[in-house]
């Protein structure tokens, strides 16, 4: 258990403590830069300099952010120690969807169900930091104990460990805590005790008693699913507020992605019946694509020119949709190549295609009118159209000439991924001639898990050495 780690009070004398400090200065305020050191040294374990100070970087941009968007609080809890869960809204009033979840302040122990906190693996996101501003300005309210670290915070009821280990798969439920003592077996929910059948016994480093999961099954989808599902129970059941707000989302990617690759293994063992209704036969390797694509319903397919990466998109169609796994697709194309791709799909399949053109009128009625098939847009239209797409709710996502889009931080690459669309697939040239960042960007529509957590642990990834160097004194 890194987050909480003890040892981390041992180090606050050291220079590099000092220097961090010094970085800082005020720029926290009115949150004591010794908070966030905290949070800096719980995250890197093996406390590399380079490592540490680009760690607080990264939680200081968060800062900046957290003043720049000018969020508020919105609604409050009542605790006079100012623990609880809060909600926030814009400058202009409106909403926002976060919940943000105070459990202690110094130590600074809160969570927030925004997927830069599920990620970012600091213990920390922007809306945690406003919060904690506006509860220390109102700092009359707060008793001496809660600023004064206590021996050891209250954890809530399930509890997930943000830090993720520097080693390893780096699974989320591997840091899932059931914390307190289930009490009496009779006196338990049925949810509960589902639960702890899945856990064994362990204990923190100071001693206590938690339960984490025996298994996480990583690699084996049936059995995880059932995991999730138990959990997902045990959430339903708890008060929302005993539980860690983190979660909620954190399962919501799990069960979708464990649902989504068991759909694609079972499309995956009938490939052969869904292939016959294809109009052409494939080739050995074109097959091998379509099949890996079904592995877990996500690809880059970056073949050179010429070997056929349309007909194995189309032929991945064709498979969703005769085995009526999508009723709806979208194949994003250069605008130029879009009647090309509706011949080719006319040739090889009996795929319903149709292209997105006319005028926004004649645009709308398509999307409206089209309860089944594939449609054909090109890169521009997403961004005029994106509030039609958005409620046609494309199940399959084709992305031709990926490369095409020269800066995946534009507006249309924003546009694409926030279509979220269950299938996805990527066509584009060989992937080792396009830059780093636009191939980075590209994995990440896939999936935001699939090159590591952000660009501080990509970073971070490339000072590896450290680590051996220096041996984590802070292990899980
Ligand atoms: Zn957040």
């Amino acid at each position: 258990m890194q987050y909480y780690n003890r040892k981390v009070e041992q180090i606050t004398e050291t220079e590099a403590w000092r220097e961090l400090s010094g970085l800082a200065g005020k720029r926290f305020n009115p949150i004591p830069a010794d908070w966030m050191n905290r949070l800096v040294f719980a995250a890197c374990p093996d406390r590399a300099w380079p490592i540490l100070r680009d760690a607080q970087k990264a939680i200081l941009r968060r800062m900046q952010n957290a003043r720049l968007d000018g969020l508020q609080l919105d609604r409050s809890p009542r605790n006079k120690n100012g623990t609880g869960v809060y909600t926030l809204k814009n400058a202009d009033g409106q909403r926002r969807p976060y919940r943000i979840q105070i459990r202690n302040l110094n130590p600074l122990i809160a969570s927030c169900n925004c997927s830069d906190y599920c990620l970012n693996s600091f213990g920390i996101c922007k809306h945690i930091l406003t919060v904690v501003s506006a509860i220390l300005k109102q700092e009359k309210k707060i008793s001496a104990t809660m600023l004064n670290a206590p021996a050891w915070p209250q954890l809530p009821f399930l509890y997930w460990d943000p830090v993720r280990p520097w080693r390893g798969a780096g699974d989320w439920l591997d840091r899932l805590r059931l914390v307190e003592p289930p009490g009496k077996l009779d006196q338990m929910s049925k949810a509960h005790l589902d639960l702890l059948l899945l856990c064994k016994q362990d204990r923190s480093e100071d001693d206590r008693k938690w339960w984490l999961l025996k298994h996480s099954h990583a690699d084996q989808p049936k059995k995880r699913l059932h995991i999730l599902q138990v959990i997902a129970e045990f959430l339903q059941s708890d008060s929302r507020t005993a539980s860690d707000v983190a979660i909620e989302r954190l399962l919501r990617w799990d069960l979708d992605k464990t649902e989504r690759i068991l759909q694609s293994r079972t499309l995956r063992a009938n490939l052969p019946r869904h292939l016959k209704g294809l109009k052409g036969k494939l080739y050995a390797y074109q097959r091998e694509g379509v099949t890996r694509f079904f592995d877990s319903g996500r690809l880059l397919l970056g073949d050179q020119m010429g070997l056929g990466k349309t007909v194995q998109a189309i032929a991945i169609a064709h498979t969703l949709m005769a085995s009526d796994s999508i009723q709806r697709g979208l194949f994003i194309v250069p605008a130029s190549l879009k009647n090309q791709w509706q011949n080719e799909c006319l040739l090889f399949s009996e795929l319903p295609v149709q292209i997105i053109d006319g005028n926004p009128q004649q645009r709308a009625r398509i999307y409206r009118q089209c309860k089944r098939g594939i449609l054909i847009t090109n890169y521009e239209q997403v961004i005029r159209d994106f509030h039609l797409i958005e409620k046609w709710k494309p199940e399959f996502a084709l992305l031709d000439e990926a490369q095409r889009i020269k800066n995946w931080a534009t507006k249309t690459a924003l546009y694409v991924k926030a279509i979220q669309p269950r299938f996805r697939l990527i066509l584009t040239g060989t992937p080792m001639s396009q830059g780093y960042q636009d191939l980075f960007a590209q994995m990440r529509f896939l999936s935001p898990k699939i090159l590591g957590y952000n660009s501080f642990y990509s970073f971070a990834a490339n000072h590896l050495e450290y680590s051996e160097k220096y041996p984590g004194l802070i292990i899980a």
